[in-house]
């Protein structure tokens, strides 16, 4: 991330970039903005900044060793937590570190997304985010290693305000003292959700919402949508970059019709429409597969809780049609291998998996269980 990267916003870089000029980076910054803001964005502008080997004037080089590690967020010296939670794999030392790979892919993916965002396309549920007493004890760990190859080793902290009480104790005293050439970016969208002592020993560092051009300037990189859209999207989403590319993205509507459509096809072993989802499938970045996979798991179980209770349903009508007729055609051990298959995929995605041979081979193992049951 450069700031280049971000519309607008020129006085906040300006003072970012003179407080290192002026070696005078306060060791922990609050990056306090709205849902949709640059919080995120500005701060891992800004550790770019400071980590890079070529820096200019106004911004990183974006092309050297650290540049190219910051982009992809595995830069050494650079450390992230976030609010995580329990899952059934993952239910002690619940940290940030254990759900890395898929944070790194929303983040890039879109680094204005909202915690929400992040849990759905993780597939938490309904979770409640947290970032857990542990998070804390990993840290102090980390912080008695020296800095691998940059001057600073730099955490980044999004949403302190989902910091459990106890944790945010534990967090003060590494706030008070850090050891030697550390620094701590807290990213905030609710600040007033921070203890007074945290706050008390962090430098307050505003930033305001995107104007309309700012927006503006940021969303013409959907080319195919027109500019009236562009504008609506706008108009709905104040100041928000992540509602207002919500809004220009493809809904939960179309989930379910391309759920229907791949199912159709594997139910009847058409190959060539199975090849045009492969191909819709494919075309949809990245934080998108994450959430249509884990909505079609959610349609998946709820079929299958529904075949033993028919009360224990929470979807809509739409939905609802469609799990009655399916759920026809298959017996419950094959939702259940349909389920771990779609639950397993979720994870060979988030490891950089081909999307296009993994959907295809979820397509044909969902195609032998219609004909499994359909020879019984
Ligand atoms: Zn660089």
């Amino acid at each position: 991330m450069r700031f280049s990267d971000i519309p607008g916003l020129e006085s906040e870089k300006v003072r970012l970039i003179d407080s290192f000029k002026s070696n005078e980076i306060h060791h922990a910054i609050l990056f306090n903005g709205q849902l949709g803001s640059a919080n995120l964005s500005l701060s891992l502008a800004y550790a770019s900044y400071i980590n890079c080997k070529n820096r200019n004037e106004n911004d990183s080089c974006g092309s050297c060793p650290s540049c190219s590690k910051m982009d992809r967020l595995i830069h050494p010296d650079v450390n992230y937590i976030f609010p995580v939670a329990s899952t059934t794999k993952i239910y002690k030392e619940v940290v940030s570190d254990k759900f890395i790979e898929a944070w790194r892919a929303s983040i890039i993916d879109s680094p204005y997304l909202s915690v929400d965002d992040w849990f759905e396309s993780y597939g938490f549920e309904n979770k409640q985010p947290n970032i857990s007493k542990d998070e804390v004890r990993n840290l102090v760990k980390k912080l008695t290693l020296k800095p691998f190859e940059a001057r600073f080793k730099i955490n980044i902290i999004w949403l302190p305000e989902y910091l459990h009480l106890s944790t945010s104790n534990a967090m003060l005293k590494i706030l008070e003292e850090p050891p030697g050439e550390t620094l701590f970016f807290l990213v905030t969208n609710n600040h007033q959700k921070l203890i007074q002592t945290i706050k008390s020993r962090v430098q307050m560092f505003k930033i305001r919402r995107f104007s309309e051009a700012e927006m503006k300037s940021y969303l013409t990189k959907y080319k195919d949508i027109s500019e009236v859209e562009v504008d609506q999207s706008i108009y709905i989403s104040d100041g928000d970059i992540n509602k207002a590319e919500k809004y220009l993205n493809i809904s939960d509507a179309d989930d379910l019709e391309n759920l229907k459509l791949w199912m159709r096809a594997c139910y009847s072993k058409n190959f060539s429409e199975i090849n045009k989802q492969i191909d819709w499938f494919n075309l949809l970045s990245k934080i998108r597969k994450r959430a249509f996979m884990t909505y079609s798991l959610k349609l998946m179980r709820e079929a299958l809780v529904s075949n033993i209770d028919h009360n224990l349903s929470k979807i809509s009508e739409d939905e609802k049609s469609f799990i009655d007729k399916f759920k026809l055609t298959l017996d419950i051990p094959s939702f259940e291998k349909i389920i771990l298959s779609m639950d397993e995929s979720i994870r060979f995605l988030d490891r950089n998996a081909n999307p296009k041979i993994l959907f295809l081979d979820l397509s044909i193992k969902i195609s032998d269980l219609f004909t499994s049951k359909v020879k019984t």
